[in-house]
Order: structure tokens, then C-alpha cells, then sequence
């Protein structure tokens, strides 16, 4: 059986190289012809730990090849994993221009049976536009099937969450559809959960709608805590230590970022309500996130009074630790509110600065991007912590001191113990706690 992954982004290049891990035939394929180019040669668009020692192993062993010819990759596939981008829209609803693409192309190229997979995030139905868009269009009187397969990587983790995962979901309407997907993942026979495609749909904006919730909630709670004397750090040990709460994604903060949560919970809000439902709760978890960057520049402006002509060094870009995603990274929202207040910025991140490059191009005196956290503090008025990035908290704080023309520290992810930054002379403020 031939397997197509069509798209090849983060999502795309983990699923192409993951089923070919578990043996199968891959053509991974997209519209991006250069990318596809940089792919073939071995240079991997993105960063993802262990993703290019993956790609190499499966590509060396003959599993796994790339193509930018779509007519060809569709015609010769039996299965075909959609993993097209699903932006968003102005109103919050998902942008599904691109999954429409992909339905006219395999309309195009359905020269006989194919398993149509949607593993992009999608609104509740849209396996039924797909069906008819591929319906409509279809030159031929072949059959087809769709499922649903939506994808719980997280960035940063992928590779694992792809080749371990806690659960495949399989949204099926007939047998054969749900024979040839269990078959793929038949190494994982034990965690398939088998649903009709409505279903399948719906679980994925839900998971992500409930945890982006679970941050707003404990977000929430910190404000609580800064103006009382808890804190926030042990109310959610606290409470995580119910086995029915649970202790993650309970971590106060500057909010969630990248390319699903602000954007499914948007989508599932605009879903649910296109379906009379009311949705305020949802909502008020994304105000609750967007609030956050006025809570991180307060406590900038608390430091700082004046920001016009401050230097501050920001540390972390990407939305989280191990990857140079900036989709929606709260590091955005923080730097334009900064350089709309005059500060002259020096900004740090192992991976995400060249993405980072594109949104705020370097400007001499006003923006810069430097080699190191300690380059970034030389001379600074003080240092932002913007991701939990694992060489942040081995710091030598001394050093970063030294650097600092003054000594504050504004921890926007609660890496540091408040006691033992303070202790080295640092005023140091963070989320949820004194
Ligand atoms: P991405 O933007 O990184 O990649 C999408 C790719 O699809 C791009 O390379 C683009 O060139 C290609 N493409 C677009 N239209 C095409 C077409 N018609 N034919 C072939 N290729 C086409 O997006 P991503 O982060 O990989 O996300 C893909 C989907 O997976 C989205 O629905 C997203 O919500 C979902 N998802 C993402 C993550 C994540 O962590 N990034 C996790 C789970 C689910």
C-alpha cells in the first residue's frame, strides 16, 4: 500500500517520517516546491528534536521519498493523509481553503479506490465537504472513503508523541476505511479509539479547547495570588495532586501561543455558536490569554517606569521550549507592546530568531538579535524571560548580572525560585507569586 502525507510542515514531516518508521511506503508531498527541494536534500525546514535523524533513517532505507508533483503523488497513493494547513479567519472560524485544494486535487487524480485521511485540524463536518467537494469534481465513478485522524503531536516532543502515543483516534463511516486505518497503526492496536467522523472531528478541538481552559484557569487563579499571599506555584501542586485535576498544564504564566491553541479554541467558539450553542466559556478563556501580555508589561512598567530608550534584553521567542515555532507566541504581543513604548530591545533564542527576523527585521539602536543570553543582557535595564527554554534555568545569573547595567528580572514563566534570584541581588518579579 502506497501512503501519500500531502503537506509537509510541522505536522506533515513528523506523520511522513513517523509511518514510515512504523514500515510503510511514504511519499510526502507539497505545494511548496522549494521546500520539498530542501527536504529531498536532507536540510529540514523546521526544528524538531530527532526529526532529521528520522527522516534520514527512513529516506536511507528506501521508505520515505519527497515530491512537489501533487497529480502524480495523489494518483499513485491508496491512502492519503491530508496535512494542509488550517489557518484562521478574521471571525475566529478555521480557514479551510487549503483543505478544499487538496479535496479538487484528489477529485482530480482519483484513478481508483483512495482512503482520504484528514489528519489537519478541522471543524465538526468537514468530512462532509470533503466528501463532496471530492464528489463533485471527480472525473471518474471511483469510490473513495474519508476519516478522520487527527494529530496530538506536540511541538517540541513530536518525534515521541508520534512513535508513543497515548491514543489514535480513528474516525471512520465504513469497514474498509476502518480496516485500512487500524491496519497503518495496527503497532498500536492497543491504544485505537474507534469513532464515527463527527466524533473524531470534535475530540480534537475539544482536547485543545480544554487545555488552552486549564492554562486560562490557573492563569486566572494567579492573579488571585498576586494580590493576596499565595502562591500560584503551590496551588497548582496542590490541586494537581487530584488525580481528577492533574498537575499538567496547570503552569501560571504569560499564556498559550503557537499554531493550535489560540486557534482551535477560536474555531471551536465560532463552531459551536454557527451551531446556536453558547460558547462564553471558551471565550472567556481566550480573553483571559490575550490579558496576559498586559500582565507581563505591567510588571515591565512597574520595574521600569518609563520604557522610552530602557534596554531590554528578552529571552525566548518561540511559543514554547524545543522548537523555532512563533505561530501566536505571547513573545509577539510583548515585543510590539515594547517597541510601541520606545525601549530598544536585544533578543535571544536558541532556534526561533530567524523566524522571529521576518515579523521584527533587526533595526540598528532599536531591535537586536544576539548570540547569547549573556550578549543579550550587556547593558540592559532588564532581562524578560518570554519561554522556559531548559538552558535558561542553568543560567549563570552572576554572569547575566554582571551584564546587566541593572539587576531586574521579569520571569514571565516562573523558571526561577523567587528566594534564590533575590538572595544573588536581583529584583526579580514573576507570575503568581512574591
Ligand atoms: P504548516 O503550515 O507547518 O504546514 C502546512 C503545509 O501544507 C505547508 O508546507 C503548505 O505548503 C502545505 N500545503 C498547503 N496547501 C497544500 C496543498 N493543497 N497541497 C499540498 N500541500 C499544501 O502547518 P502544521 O503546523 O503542520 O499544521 C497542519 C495541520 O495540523 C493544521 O490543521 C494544524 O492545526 C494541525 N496540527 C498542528 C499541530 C502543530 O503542533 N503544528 C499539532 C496538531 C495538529
Amino acid at each position: 500500500m502506497k501512503i501519500a502525507v500531502m503537506g509537509t510542515g510541522y505536522v506533515g514531516l513528523v506523520t511522513a517520517a513517523g509511518l514510515a518508521e512504523l514500515g510503510h511506503q511514504i511519499i510526502g508531498a507539497d505545494k511548496d516546491a522549494e521546500k520539498i527541494s530542501r527536504i529531498a536534500s536532507g536540510r529540514v525546514p523546521i526544528y524538531e528534536p530527532g526529526l532529521d535523524e528520522l527522516l534520514a533513517a527512513n529516506v536511507r532505507k528506501g521508505r520515505l521519498s519527497f515530491s512537489s508533483d501533487l497529480d502524480a503523488v495523489t494518483r499513485e497513493a491508496d491512502v492519503i493523509f491530508v496535512c494542509v494547513g488550517t489557518p484562521q479567519h478574521d471571525d475566529g472560524s478555521a480557514d479551510m481553503s487549503q483543505i478544499e485544494e487538496a479535496s479538487r486535487l484528489i477529485a482530480d487524480n482519483l484513478n481508483r479506490y483512495k482512503l482520504v485521511v484528514e489528519k489537519s485540524t478541522v471543524p465538526v463536518k468537514t468530512s462532509h465537504w470533503i466528501k463532496r467537494t471530492i464528489g463533485l469534481y471527480k472525473k471518474t465513478n471511483t469510490d473513495f472513503d474519508i476519516a478522520s485522524n487527527p494529530e496530538f503531536l506536540r511541538e517540541g516532543s513530536a518525534v515521541s508523541d508520534f512513535l508513543q502515543p497515548d491514543r489514535i483516534i480513528v474516525g471512520v463511516e465504513t469497514e474498509r476505511a476502518r480496516d485500512i486505518l487500524c491496519g497503518i497503526y495496527s503497532k498500536f492496536k492497543d491504544r485505537l479509539v474507534v469513532t464515527n467522523i463527527d466524533t473524531a472531528e470534535l475530540i480534537k478541538h475539544a482536547s485543545n479547547s480544554f487545555l488552552a481552559l486549564k492554562i486560562s484557569y490557573i492563569n486566572l487563579i494567579s492573579n488571585i495570588c498576586e494580590k493576596t499571599d499565595a502562591n500560584v506555584e503551590q496551588v497548582a501542586e496542590g490541586m494537581g495532586l487530584d488525580p481528577r485535576i492533574g498537575g499538567r498544564f496547570l503552569k501560571a504564566g504569560i499564556g498559550y501561543g503557537g499554531s493550535c491553541f489560540p486557534k482551535d479554541i477560536k474555531a471551536l467558539v465560532k463552531i459551536g455558536e454557527d451551531l446556536g450553542v453558547d460558547m462564553s466559556l471558551l471565550k472567556q478563556a481566550d480573553e483571559i490569554n490575550l490579558d496576559r501580555i498586559r500582565v507581563l508589561m505591567e510588571k515591565v512598567k512597574q520595574a521600569l517606569w518609563i520604557l522610552k530608550d530602557k534596554r531590554i534584553a528578552v529571552l525566548g521567542l518561540a511559543f514554547k521550549p524545543e522548537t523555532d515555532d512563533i505561530r501566536e507566541a505571547p513573545s509577539i504581543g510583548v515585543i510590539r507592546e515594547l517597541l510601541r513604548e520606545g525601549a530598544r530591545l536585544r533578543l535571544y533564542d536558541p532556534q526561533a530568531a530567524e523566524n522571529m527576523k521576518s515579523l521584527f527585521p533587526a533595526e540598528p539602536e532599536r531591535l537586536e538579535y544576539c548570540a547569547s543570553p549573556y550578549e543579550a543582557a550587556e547593558g540592559a535595564n532588564a532581562i524578560l524571560l518570554m519561554t522556559e527554554w531548559p538552558e535558561f534555568a542553568g543560567l549563570d545569573l552572576n554572569k547575566i548580572k554582571a551584564a546587566l547595567a541593572n539587576p531586574i528580572m521579569v520571569d514571565g514563566r516562573n523558571v526561577f525560585e523567587p528566594a534564590a534570584v533575590r538572595k544573588l541581588g536581583f529584583e526579580y518579579y514573576s507570575i503568581g507569586r512574591k
